[in-house]
């Protein structure tokens, strides 16, 4: 972990925030190829389930939502965590992070506070006044703005049973212990699916829904024996779920959640009727009944995804005596996808580079790179993933033609500049 934490930092895909004073705990940036490759996970995700399939809408919910919003999901009383803290040195600790009552920090044994219960919901205040009646949340799911919506969506895009809402968007939660990197912020993105079925097909959707989202992972080149579906013990399903799977990914600090996989019954369609006296339900044209659905929600991050496919592209090997460190990404997720690099700085070289670049900016995501040795820019490019690298030699000056060089095979190929962009878009599909 730590030589990626250090790659992320050195080539500007993450940084700490507000590092300048001293950093915030659990709260990162997202440099120029960080916002890149975040850009392209959101795209690759909306892809699959908005845009490809008929059964999906989008939507995009404020992230300040009515406060009763939050009583009637039940965050405000049970979205705790149980806290512990060290009586040595006073750090504090999820109590299920504590393995045989050692503090992690430094090492003594059975120091441990009882544990108490911690809200993790972000508290603020709308409005001029600080008083209890305009306190209002962050949110901590992306969840709610689509249940409270349901009625909206139903009647706009009269969709029918079955049928999901996806959306994109900061949750925020004042976690206990932010670590592991991106693993657990404070801030952070999610990307949530609600999928709403008739109740008897709850168990199949739910089924279906894990597959599909393993899939997702391994389509865009993620090792298929670093994930697996955890399913959760009973005892630890939250309040208003029926069942819940983890996709989890075998990060080196072990297995991890990036995604959890909840039926979550008809709990929060339910709760809203109540809170609001607004009837949340659909009915049945063919039936001639009113049912309220069942919910299938896939729920993942999107700086969990991250993390993981940058660790699962991580790759060191030998070339020729020399180190080569690269990450192999999918292209669609690497954040420049073709980088132009003239042979040297020549005076005659160098307009001809800058016009190749010129001609692929408007169809890529590209780089220009012209400072060190071609060796060390390959090197640099195959670091932070680009796919191709396009050089711009002597002889292009001769024959008008480009070498093509790919990021894992290092194999190069030569093309006429008039035909670059169309020989890029083949080797580049669904980018
Ligand atoms: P954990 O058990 O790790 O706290 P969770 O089960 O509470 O996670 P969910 O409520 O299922 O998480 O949230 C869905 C997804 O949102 C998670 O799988 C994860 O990818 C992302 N997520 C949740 N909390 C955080 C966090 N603090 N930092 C980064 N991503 C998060």
């Amino acid at each position: 972990m730590d030589e990626i934490v250090s790659l992320c930092k050195r080539r500007g895909f993450i940084f700490q925030s507000s590092e300048i004073y001293g950093g915030l705990a659990g709260a990162w940036d997202y440099g120029p190829l960080g916002v890149e490759m975040k850009n392209n996970i959101k795209r690759a995700w909306w892809k699959t389930i908005v845009q490809e399939r008929d059964d999906m809408v989008g939507m995009d919910a404020a992230i300040l939502m009515h406060p009763q919003v939050w009583v009637a999901s039940g965050h405000v009383a049970t979205f705790a965590d149980p806290m512990v803290d060290c009586r040595n040195c006073q750090a504090r600790f999820r109590a299920d992070e504590i393995e045989e009552g050692r503090c992690p920090t430094c090492g003594a044994v059975g120091q441990f506070t009882d544990a108490r219960m911690f809200n993790l919901l972000f508290k603020t205040f709308a409005g001029p006044v600080e008083d209890e009646a305009s306190v209002v949340y962050l949110r901590p799911e992306t969840a709610q703005g689509m249940f409270v919506n349901f009625e909206n969506v139903l009647t706009s895009t009269r969709k029918k049973l079955p049928f999901g809402m996806a959306q994109i968007g900061k949750s925020f939660r004042n976690e206990v212990n932010p670590r592991h990197f991106i693993f657990r912020t404070r801030e952070f993105e999610q990307m949530e699916i609600e999928f709403f079925v008739r109740p008897e097909d709850a168990q199949k959707w739910h089924e279906y829904w894990m597959e599909e989202r393993l899939r997702w992972y391994v389509d865009l080149g993620v090792r298929p024996e670093k994930l697996r579906l955890t399913a959760h013990p009973e005892a630890d399903l939250a309040h208003y779920a029926a069942a819940c799977s983890d996709v989890e990914y075998l990060f080196p600090m072990g297995w991890l959640e990036l995604e959890g996989i909840a039926n979550r019954r008809d709990f929060d369609l339910q709760q809203h009727s109540k809170e609001s006296g607004t009837t949340l339900s659909y009915f049945d044209e063919e039936k001639g009944e009113h049912v309220v659905p069942f919910i299938i929600e896939p729920s993942a991050g999107v700086d969990r995804p991250l993390l993981a496919f940058i660790v699962d592209a991580y790759t060191q090997e030998e070339v020729r005596g020399e180190k080569r460190v690269l990450l192999k990404l999918d292209p669609r997720l690497a954040p420049v996808k073709a980088a132009v690099l003239p042979l040297s700085r020549n005076d005659k070289l160098v307009p001809t580079a800058r016009e190749v670049w010129a001609m692929l900016r408007p169809h890529f995501m590209t780089a220009y790179d012209d400072a060190q040795s071609i060796g060390r820019r390959y090197r640099r490019q195959d670091e932070i993933g680009t796919p191709f690298c396009v050089t711009v030699d002597f002889e292009s000056l001769e024959d008008e033609g480009v070498t093509i060089r790919e990021r894992d095979s290092m194999e190069q190929v030569r093309v006429p500049i008039t035909g670059l962009v169309e020989a890029l878009k083949e080797r580049l599909p669904r980018c």
